[in-house]
């Protein structure tokens, strides 16, 4: 008699507590997927760091994300690989599947896999796909193709095809097709019913139109944006295609709401070369735009839920660099170009002969680096920094530097190593890393998300919050 009677209030209370966790479960109306390409936990650390010690906006601020209630680590591992590259992650985050590197939205098998963004999609969501990098390049591709990454016409075409409402990036990589039968993409998507907005002016001007693809002002740019390090920051970049995107898919009343992907690939791109002023702003950058979405959240607390993570790590960026001495972080302010820029400023002048001596060498990386001026450099750190500049623009006998994206002079990308020193921190390489990578959430459903800790997950919380099948 007594077990019976505890039985039915186990039973009663068992009932209340799963319909009262059944009411409560809400689905999120607005939801933010935003990816640092290549950002580790060094990246977060060292911009936190940049920004207490006042290196931003006099100190005022913080990493927004940092405060966000749910915080994980992710594994970032391939099919095929323990490093993964952007298309097998890109892969895994938008579809929740492990693929193998160079593989975009299709299994280790090459069947096509989808994409959460396109299954919301056909959820009656508005669809926005944001990054700072090429609109066709492998992680904004996973969430709408199903291809190899080389393909970017097809890739290209798929994002047509996908009707999402919002694509936004710096441009569209490889256009034209080798088949002369086929359209230009910049055709493709008009025939799709695309309007083609170019810059802030562009989109102010045209911003009304159905489907929106939004690209730099500059047509004839063919890869990213300038890097932010060289950017005003009122320009065209990251945090203009969110607020637009913000814009137009919150405009859409007919939807159900909206998933936006906001990509902040130049992270990678700067921690190939390992160039950390230039990774570091970028992050700044990637932080300002979460910052949009944050803002949106605080206007609709209940419906909205901002993910924040990174699809691997790039360059073994370390905090310290062979000694237990503080980091110089007010040097990163120093540097007023990325590595890049300065190395095609390099290439451009040793071939119109123009740095013939090496004090003019060193005036240049000292306006450009504050080597010297700012940051003391030492007799011997001098002479080898001398020693390159004759032997590689003197003689031209050395190699230049190649990492995945970039080119560099070996003059600067010995100043830049130098400055990397002198400011406390290594890096192990010009690839991508195995290590975790940070995951924080905010919002609607964010607790659903507190014990992910591989790529994948994201992806099928998303579905199981969503209720997609
Ligand atoms: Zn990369």
């Amino acid at each position: 008699m007594l077990m019976k009677t505890f039985s039915k209030k186990w039973v009663i209370v068992t009932l209340i507590l799963f319909i009262t966790t059944t009411l409560s479960a809400k689905t999120p109306k607005y939801i933010f997927y935003c990816i640092g390409d290549g950002m580790s936990f060094s990246h977060v650390v060292m911009t936190q760091l940049f920004y207490e010690r006042g290196g931003y906006n006099d100190g005022k601020e913080s990493l927004i994300f940092l405060d966000f209630p749910i915080h994980s680590a992710i594994r970032t591992h391939a099919n095929n690989s323990i490093i993964t590259c952007s298309a097998a992650a890109g892969t895994a985050l938008a579809t929740g599947h492990k693929t193998n590197l160079e593989y975009v939205g299709i299994d280790p098998d090459k069947k096509p896999l989808t994409s959460i963004a396109k299954q919301l999609r056909d959820k009656g969501y508005g669809v926005g796909i944001i990054t700072s990098g090429q609109l066709n390049d492998a992680t904004p591709a996973a969430f709408f193709a199903s291809q190899m990454r080389k393909e970017a016409y097809l890739i290209g075409k798929e994002g047509a095809d996908s009707q999402f409402d919002f694509f936004a990036g710096s441009t569209l990589k490889q256009p034209i097709s080798k088949d002369s039968s086929q359209p230009c993409l910049y055709d493709y998507y008009r025939e799709k019913g695309y309007t083609i907005c170019r810059g802030i002016d562009g989109y102010n001007t045209q911003k009304n139109n159905n489907k929106i693809l939004l690209l730099d002002a500059d047509s004839t740019l063919t890869s990213w944006l300038p890097y932010f390090i060289e950017r005003e920051p009122d320009q065209f970049g990251l945090e203009f295609m969110v607020k637009a995107g913000i814009e137009t898919l919150y405009n859409k009343k007919q939807k159900k709401g909206f998933f936006m992907m906001i990509e902040g690939a130049s992270i990678d791109h700067a921690s190939h070369p390992n160039d950390l002023a230039s990774a570091i702003k970028e992050t700044i950058e990637f932080d300002r735009s979460i910052r949009l979405a944050y803002e949106f959240y605080k206007k609709h607390p209940d419906e909205t839920l901002i993910i924040v993570t990174a699809d691997h790590e790039t360059g073994g960026l370390t905090i310290g660099e062979n000694t237990l001495r503080p980091l110089y972080l007010e040097y990163v302010n120093y540097q007023k170009r990325s590595k890049e820029s300065l190395s095609k400023l390099f290439s451009g002048m040793r071939k119109t002969g123009e740095i013939d001596t090496w004090e003019k060498a060193k005036n240049i990386l000292a306006q450009n680096t504050g080597l010297w001026d700012k940051i003391p450099v030492n007799a011997g750190e001098e002479a080898q920094l001398m020693q390159c500049y004759y032997e590689t623009i003197v003689k031209k006998s050395s190699e230049k530097e190649i990492t995945l994206y970039s080119q560099s002079e070996p003059l600067v990308a010995e100043a830049i190593a130098l400055l990397n020193k002198k400011i406390g921190v290594g890096w192990t390489t010009f690839s991508h890393t195995g290590s975790v990578v940070p995951f924080y959430a905010i919002g609607c459903e964010a607790n659903q998300f507190g014990s992910v800790n591989d790529n994948t997950e994201i992806p099928n919380t998303v579905r199981k919050i969503t209720k997609i099948k």
